[in-house]
């Protein structure tokens, strides 16, 4: 198995990947391409989005159930708003976590080298 010969399957991927809605898991992401039709394992799913994660050209992290989540996003820093229901996403401007991270950490003599903080919710649409 050669990296090009992968080539289409990543590109399949990262392409499910931008036109959905929020973050999904990689068995949610295997089922949208299987109903399109491809034939692509769930293993390759895996590997592509791993693959896209460490590019940059994906965003992962691990939701309140414990799985690992996808998303093609916005390069450089963000936090996001993530509906626990349907995984709608929303990016958050970072300026106000920013300042929070930076004034926790100083109280308690730490540096602030990095952080993650995503938030979980159920959305306006899955409210009812
Ligand atoms: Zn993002
Ligand atoms: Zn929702
Ligand atoms: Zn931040």
């Amino acid at each position: 198995m050669s990296a090009k010969r992968n080539t289409w399957q990543k590109d399949a991927v990262r392409h499910a990947l931008g036109e959905a809605s929020g973050f999904v898991s990689a068995q949610d992401l295997h089922l949208v391409l299987r109903n399109h039709g491809s034939s692509i394992g769930l293993a390759t799913v895996y590997r592509a989005l791993a693959d896209l994660a460490q590019l940059g050209e994906a965003d992962s992290l691990q939701s309140t159930a414990g799985e690992t989540l996808f998303r093609a996003c916005e390069a450089g820093h963000h936090h996001h708003l993530i509906c626990t229901k349907c995984g709608r996403t929303v990016e958050i401007g970072a300026s106000e976590i920013e300042a929070w991270a930076n004034q926790v950490a100083k109280q308690h003599g730490f540096t602030p080298a990095t952080h993650t903080i995503e938030l979980f919710g159920i959305c306006a649409d899955c409210a009812d």
